[in-house]
């Protein structure tokens, strides 16, 4: 039997367990063109919480009664395409189940001997592409700037900082608590790390970027998006990847009251989505595995086990609970 977890309503704030119908079916016979793939491990991610509403975005909601979305990694067992055999580990759209019936042409083959499979979800899946593109596409970093990443010790934010030192740049991360500022600096190579929970943000940047903020790389909004305005160095560049600190809210997000200081700095705003770079996702793979291979990046991924845990998982990216990418493992091979 094919174990799915549904969405069952719209939730208002957090989502709670009622918000999720969990049922079973039996496992689908893959079609002309599919592969039948066996969930191993999901990727949990704080834009799901957006995929849950209803409204216009960058992608369409998941319908209520429908298996909710999340991209994952698998193993074939089951093929009629011409690409992928029995036994080969696959990344896709697999969704929030034990078995997905996947169009051949929607999936990627994985290397379970280049890098574990987990990691095909963190620094070499999505968050990293989202890291690579939006920091050198968008923030464009020239060596010798400042460059500062908020939620730096989740998924986005620690290939953010680590490329941007690759790229010769000062860099300070904003985090939650002493341990994840304590690792960005000592095990991530991060020049200076500011724990939003124990001090005041815009006086922490103005400490740590005494020439202003030149990239402003924003996994965070609200506040923190403020304190960073505040800061900025003239011809900043300021990259919206998202705004996790908004995602709960049941009233819309207040803007920035201090959005004029971009005029006055001559600075630049700009919101990116990753599927956008979906095309050139070969050259952020290669260069991440390079850096990889040469001990200059790493990656870090907190596992949570068990499809019945869902939804209790889910919620740990919004209280700062997971330390690294969010990744439910779902079955052994
Ligand atoms: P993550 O950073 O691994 O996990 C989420 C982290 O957000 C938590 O660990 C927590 O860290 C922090 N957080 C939660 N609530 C917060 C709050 N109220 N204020 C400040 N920080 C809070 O997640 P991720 O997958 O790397 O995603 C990071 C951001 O990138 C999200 O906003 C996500 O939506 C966005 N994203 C965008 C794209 C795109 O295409 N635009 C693609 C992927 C991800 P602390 O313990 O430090 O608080």
């Amino acid at each position: 039997m094919n174990r799915q977890v549904r969405l069952a309503a719209r939730p208002v704030g957090l989502p709670k367990r009622s918000d999720w119908q969990f049922t079973s079916e039996p496992v689908p016979e893959p079609g002309e063109g599919e592969v039948l793939v066996k969930v191993r491990y999901l990727s949990l991610d704080p834009a799901m919480r957006g995929w849950m509403n209803e409204g216009k975005s960058y992608i369409p909601p998941v319908g209520i009664g429908e298996v909710m979305r999340a991209g994952g990694i698998g193993q074939v067992i089951a093929s009629r395409h011409p690409d992928f055999a029995e036994g080969d580990s696959v990344s896709g759209r697999l969704n929030v189940q034990d078995y997905a019936c996947v169009p051949g042409a929607q999936l990627s083959k994985v290397d379970p001997a280049a890098a574990p499979l987990p990691v095909y979800l963190s620094a070499l899946g999505m968050p990293g592409m989202t890291a690579y593109f939006g920091l050198l596409d968008i923030g464009k970093p020239q060596p010798g700037e400042t460059v500062v990443v908020s939620g730096a010790a989740g998924a986005v934010g620690t290939v953010v900082g680590q490329i941007a030192k690759l790229k010769g740049c000062r860099v300070v991360g904003i985090a939650g608590g002493a341990g994840k500022c304590r690792y960005l600096v000592e095990e991530m190579g991060f020049d200076a790390a500011v724990d939003y929970k124990a001090e005041d943000v815009r006086a922490a940047l103005r400490r740590e970027c005494p020439k202003g903020i030149d990239v402003f790389f924003d996994n965070v909004g609200g506040d923190t998006l403020e304190a960073a305005l505040a800061n900025l160095a003239r011809h900043a560049r300021i990259v919206i990847c998202g705004a996790i600190s908004q995602y709960n809210n049941t009233t819309p997000a207040p803007g920035p009251k201090n959005y004029m200081a971009l005029l006055v700095n001559r600075a630049r705003m700009e919101g990116m989505v990753v599927f956008d770079y979906a095309d050139r996702y070969a050259e952020a793979v290669r260069d991440l595995s390079a850096w990889m291979a040469e001990g200059k990046l790493k990656s870090r991924e907190h596992i949570v086990c068990g499809l019945d845990g869902f939804p209790e998982a889910l919620l740990k990216l919004f209280t700062g609970e997971n330390f690294g990418k969010l990744v439910l493992k779902v079955a052994d091979a």
